[in-house]
């Protein structure tokens, strides 16, 4: 059984991601979409919600779990699940340069192993950050992330005709 964990802070989850875990996925038997929590960091949106958008993004969650990863240690999480390979999707080489030490230290750690898979081109560009953004200022954002999360930054955007919108 070869089992793989995809960690990241999913605030919120778009199509890049999706993209990397739907490989992911058919590279391992089971895949472990781990949703962080960083009590240092400001999400936009609640772990709950966070868990929720991850989980309607999927029509069948088969080979597909996705759990919260709390605040430990990832080499840790890994081992506790006993899982091999840590999945990172590499989107620039500076998102490598900022993954190669961290992939050197989860291995010598406990001997998980990264995998990179890179960023398809359409949405290479992608962030989470850029899509808060995006959807703050009344952008379009519906080709970049699933309907559940379209509902939850509709939510929260400012309507057209509100003090500040366009
Ligand atoms: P963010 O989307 O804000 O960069 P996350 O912490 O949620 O941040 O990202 C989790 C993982 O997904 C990381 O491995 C990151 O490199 C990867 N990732 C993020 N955006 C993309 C994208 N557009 N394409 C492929 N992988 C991505």
């Amino acid at each position: 059984m070869r089992r793989a964990v995809y960690p990241g802070s999913f605030d919120p989850i778009h199509n890049g991601h999706l993209e990397v875990i739907a490989r992911a996925a058919g590279l391992f038997d089971e895949l472990i979409v781990a949703v962080s929590t960083n009590y240092s960091k400001k999400y936009r949106f609640s772990l709950d919600e966070r868990l929720e958008m991850a989980k309607s993004a999927f029509a069948s969650l088969r080979g597909i779990s996705i759990e919260p990863m709390g605040e430990g240690l990832l080499a840790e999480y890994c081992h506790d699940r006993g899982a091999s390979a840590i999945i990172k999707g590499l989107r620039s080489s500076s998102d490598f340069d900022y993954e190669l030490p961290m992939a050197t230290m989860n291995r010598q750690l406990s001997g998980v192993e990264t995998v990179f898979l890179p960023a398809e081109s359409r949405y290479q560009h992608l962030s989470s950050t850029m899509i808060k953004e995006v959807a703050t200022l009344g952008g379009d954002v519906s080709d970049f992330v699933p309907k559940a999360v379209l509902k939850r930054l509709l939510a929260g955007a400012p309507r057209p005709d509100s003090p500040g919108g366009h």
